[in-house]
């Protein structure tokens, strides 16, 4: 492209405090019944005053001290005056100039800043909605093309980040927007699951630092990547083509993979902002940073690097780790529990537990549809395994199933292998005697092994399995049976 791409992000995230951001309605966004988590406040009843959600404010102050932003003596809140039928105020409380957190920096991205403001409700779009008395087929009470507003929405903490336009490919706004997903979830001030709508990216894109546009409606990552490729795209037919960029919102359309345009931007001061009058301005000395600062946890990046040095990992294992942070826990505690002074080295033994971990283990989670916190398996149980097949003392096939017996019981890994007599069975001559018997049971395949059919190895290799109930060691197995053929 002859054109310098030009992005910048403002990403919304609701904040999983218990209520509201002014006023004690209850902040739940599992709650499924219209209207329930409502109060004369969050519905914007004339008369009744907010009252700032200290949580809420506490938690932008910690993604500001995560991104290493500048948190100010004073903030304040600000209307934002705009109509539409999911603001029940006619006005959103946000913040203009004396936002939480001024500047910061996440992946090389600059930050410009990250302020407070309080969720919309939901408008639901329906055609044909029956009267829920009206029989099927029944027309009378049948209302057309109706919308409703759920104001459980309306009054939730919302946090805005908006950055500097210093991103400069699609890829690379879906990989900040990542980032700050997992900052979100470490930091544990929002879920941030942007299927669901509690993270949400609006790109500005531009070429060459000319005309930008606003993209919305942009619901996963993938959709992030996607509508900004679009966007570079058509933006680029339009200049190829003599044409100019109008500065407009657009939105992304999933369903056809395209943007399309919504309206033409409004500029701030449509929005008549003005000082909050019924909340007092925010003096930030009452808050205790220190304090907030010690509840930081190891942010994904310092765990990155952290995983790959204290344990030898690569650069992917540490990365599947990281993005799972229950995953990261689990596999530390188990780590600590490897035996250190047995022969297979513990960096193996490592690469082992990862191995299993994310792959069998998290198969398994995905499969039965359950996470970590509620599975019976511990992680020292999980070391116990890991220690089990290292030391060979059970063949990989055993192996998955005592994790699945692990897994449905609880029990510890050792008691399922004594009781179920399923140490791999290495001893060489008990292997040749099974050997022996097998290849006089089978003398095609042995015919077509002597006539250079390599799989027919793999064939005995089964048999002989079968025979010692998978408990044999594959590799003295087949090198037995390559002995024992005459
Ligand atoms: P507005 O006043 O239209 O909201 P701002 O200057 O406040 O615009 O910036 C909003 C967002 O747009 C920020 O994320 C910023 O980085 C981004 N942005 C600003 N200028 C450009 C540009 N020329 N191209 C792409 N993004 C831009
Ligand atoms: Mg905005």
């Amino acid at each position: 492209m002859k054109y310098q791409p030009t992005i910048g992000l403002e990403v919304h995230a609701e904040l999983k405090t218990r209520t509201k951001m002014f006023c004690d309605s209850l902040n739940d966004p599992e709650e499924k019944h219209p209207n329930t988590n409502v109060c004369p406040i969050c519905t914007g009843h004339p008369g009744t005053l907010p009252t700032i959600n200290k949580k809420a404010v506490e938690y932008v102050l910690k993604v500001g001290m995560a991104v290493n932003g500048d948190i100010p003596q004073f903030s304040k809140f600000d209307r934002k005056n705009y109509f539409y039928p999911d603001l029940p105020k006619g006005y959103q409380i946000s913040q203009y100039d004396l936002p939480l957190i001024f500047g910061g920096n996440l992946n090389g991205i600059r930050i410009r800043r990250v302020h407070l403001e309080e969720d919309t409700g939901r408008l639901i779009h329906e055609s044909h909605i029956a009267h829920p008395e009206s029989q099927k087929n029944d027309t009378r009470h049948t209302i057309h093309d109706a919308s409703f507003v759920d104001y459980n929405r309306a009054g939730v903490p919302l946090m805005e980040l908006v950055t500097e336009p210093d991103i400069t490919s699609a890829e690379q706004a879906a990989a900040f927007a990542k980032e700050l997903q997992m900052i979100l979830r470490y930091l544990g001030v929002s879920d941030a699951d942007m299927e669901k709508g509690q993270m949400r990216v609006e790109a500005n894109i531009s070429l060459n630092m000319g005309t930008k546009v606003e993209v919305k409606n942009i619901n996963s990552f993938k959709a992030a990547e996607g509508a900004i490729k679009y966007e570079l795209k058509r933006q680029e037919e339009v200049l190829e083509s003599g044409g100019k960029i109008t500065q407009e919102t657009r939105g992304w359309d999933d369903a056809h993979n395209r943007t399309v345009s919504q309206r033409i931007k409004e500029d701030a001061h449509d929005y008549r902002y003005f000082p909050e009058p019924d909340l007092p301005p925010l003096d930030l000395a009452h808050f205790d940073l220190k304090q907030l600062k010690l509840e930081i946890p190891e942010l994904p990046l310092a765990k990155r690097q952290r995983f790959v040095k204290e344990y030898n990992l690569t650069p992917e294992m540490a990365e599947l780790l990281v993005t799972d942070r229950k995953m990261g826990e689990f596999f530390e505690e188990a780590a600590s529990e490897l035996a250190a002074d047995d022969s297979k080295n513990i960096g193996e033994k490592t690469k082992l537990l990862v191995n299993y971990l994310t792959s069998d283990l998290a198969g398994l989670l995905m499969a039965k549809e359950t996470s970590l916190e509620e599975i019976k398996i511990d992680p020292e149980n999980f070391a116990d395994l890991i220690e089990l097949i290292a030391t060979g003392k059970i063949n990989s096939r055993v192996a998955k199933d005592v994790l699945a017996k692990m897994f449905e019981t609880g029990l510890d890994p050792n008691a399922i292998v004594q009781e179920g007599g399923l140490t791999q069975v290495s001893d060489e001559g008990a292997l040749v005697e099974v050997a022996k018997k097998i290849i006089a049971a089978n003398p095609n395949a042995i015919a077509d092994y002597k006539k250079g059919k390599e799989n027919a190895i793999m064939f005995l290799v089964g048999k002989c399995m079968a025979e010692l109930k998978g408990r044999g060691n594959p590799e003295l197995l087949r090198k037995v049976i390559k002995e024992n053929i005459v």
